[in-house]
């Protein structure tokens, strides 16, 4: 069935799927059609059940169909899906993040995390009134023009389109530097210091694989922006409110100006917010010039959903996520150790990557550097045993507070036979 679902999907929508990583264009073959999902279980069209370690990239922290996100969502549905007008349930949202993120003191919800970033960035120019921009290579901010530029590696490369439709104009504003590397960053401060708006960063980059910030790596951010009259913007979408109940920010306590968040906020319904000191946020329309908007933007459902979330992940849940990623990057050690295959766990909280490979991964020319085709095999050796992982290298692996015994036992039983299929990967000439 998921063979002709795609092939259905083929004909209306580019390459079958509404975002390119669902395609499977990393891993090849056939893309699976999931057609329901409940706890930590994933049903495609063909009646396969897979353990899921994607949880919808991140947000399902909870499981899918968890009973009482489901029934807040029933609930407001019947009274209405969206009014164009406020609601009690966006504020609601609004004060559970602000009172969990110390730095932010106001915040304006989205639909996206696209939105999100793209929106800070216009707020930190406008608030500046400054137009450069400085992010790392690796780090994914979603997929808005002047965040798309990414020359790669290379101390202050100045920006050059990373995809046909971005015109220079739109990325010529934004340097672009390698990760975890302050030499780099203290250089296109000291050349572009009075020019540079903002940097964004992710809290703990998770989109070039998981790749922990070194010790120290965001203070020396902090610090450098704030010499220079720059704003720090750092993008919890990932990490926030999955890592613990503050996100990145709960370990980790960085006072940056505006941050970004998504994902597990909204609980699997598209909604985000970007956030930061009231005196930033105050340049922000109807208060101040910089125009932000959004017909669906703190939709009722969405809210909902994210508000059961957030209260039903309580210190157990967290502890669990924290166990859970602990037990399953022990079983991958374990396979991939006795099948003889050189990998390392890259770990940031209870999100985690797996490089294969001897040498430790901190930017994205190291994780490139990786043998990223044994990746392929082991991904289908799990697929083929019923066991979701990401389908690129590059990518973290999520768990849920719901993975259980049976789960864990399906995953031990898949692994060994996945491993294998690593070891035996062969580089392409
Ligand atoms: C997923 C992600 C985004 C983009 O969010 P979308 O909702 O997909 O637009 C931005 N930043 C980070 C760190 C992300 O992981």
């Amino acid at each position: 069935m998921s063979a002709k679902l795609f092939a259905e999907a083929c004909d209306v929508i580019p390459g079958g799927v509404n975002s390119p990583v669902r395609a499977f264009a990393s891993v090849g073959g056939t893309p699976r059609f999931i057609t329901s999902a409940k706890g930590c279980w994933l049903t495609d069209a063909d009646d396969n059940r897979y353990v899921d370690l994607v949880c919808s990239w991140g947000p399902m922290i909870l499981g899918h169909a968890h009973p009482a996100v489901v029934e807040a969502v029933q609930r407001v549905a019947v009274d209405g899906l969206s009014f164009g007008a406020p609601t009690p349930s966006e504020s609601e949202l609004a004060r559970e993040i602000v009172d969990r993120v110390g730095p932010v003191e106001k915040l304006r919800l989205v639909n996206s995390g696209t939105e999100a970033t793209m929106s800070a960035i216009r707020l930190a120019r406008g608030y500046t009134g400054r137009a450069k921009i400085v992010k790392f290579a690796g780090c994914y901010h979603g997929h808005s023009d002047a965040l798309l530029a990414d020359a790669g590696s290379g101390v202050a490369t100045l920006g050059l389109p990373s995809s046909p439709g971005v015109t220079g104009a739109a990325a010529a504003d934004t340097i672009v530097v390698p990760y975890n590397n302050v030499a780099a960053v203290e250089d296109v401060f000291d050349r572009f210091g009075d020019e540079i708006a903002c940097l964004i960063t992710e809290a703990s980059p998770g989109n070039m694989g998981a790749v922990p910030p070194l010790p120290g790596f965001n203070d020396a951010l902090r610090r450098i922006t704030a010499a220079h009259g720059a704003l720090l913007v750092v993008d919890e979408v990932m990490t926030g409110f999955r890592v613990s109940r503050s996100g990145w920010y709960g370990l980790e306590p960085v006072e940056a100006d505006l941050f970004t968040f998504g994902k597990v906020m909204s609980g699997g319904l598209p909604a985000a917010a970007f956030g930061g000191r009231a005196e930033v946020m105050g340049r922000l329309a109807p208060l101040g010039p910089v125009y932000q908007a959004g017909t669906l933007s703190g939709n009722p459902v969405a809210m909902a959903a994210g508000l059961a979330t957030l209260r039903a992940a309580d210190a157990d849940v967290y502890a669990k996520l924290d166990a859970n990623a602990d037990r399953l990057t022990g079983l991958i050690t374990e396979a991939l150790t006795s099948a003889g295959v050189a990998h390392r766990i890259s770990r940031a909280g209870n999100m985690f990557s797996v490089f294969f490979s001897d040498e430790p991964v901190v930017d994205f020319a190291s994780a490139r550097a990786t043998d990223i085709w044994r990746f392929p095999a082991f991904f289908h050796g799990l697929l083929d045993a019923g066991v979701y992982a990401p389908p690129s290298a590059f990518e973290a692996w999520f768990v849920s507070a719901a993975l259980d015994d049976d789960a864990f036992d399906h995953i031990a039983a898949a692994l060994p036979g996945a491993a294998r299929a690593a070891a035996l990967a062969t580089e392409p000439a």
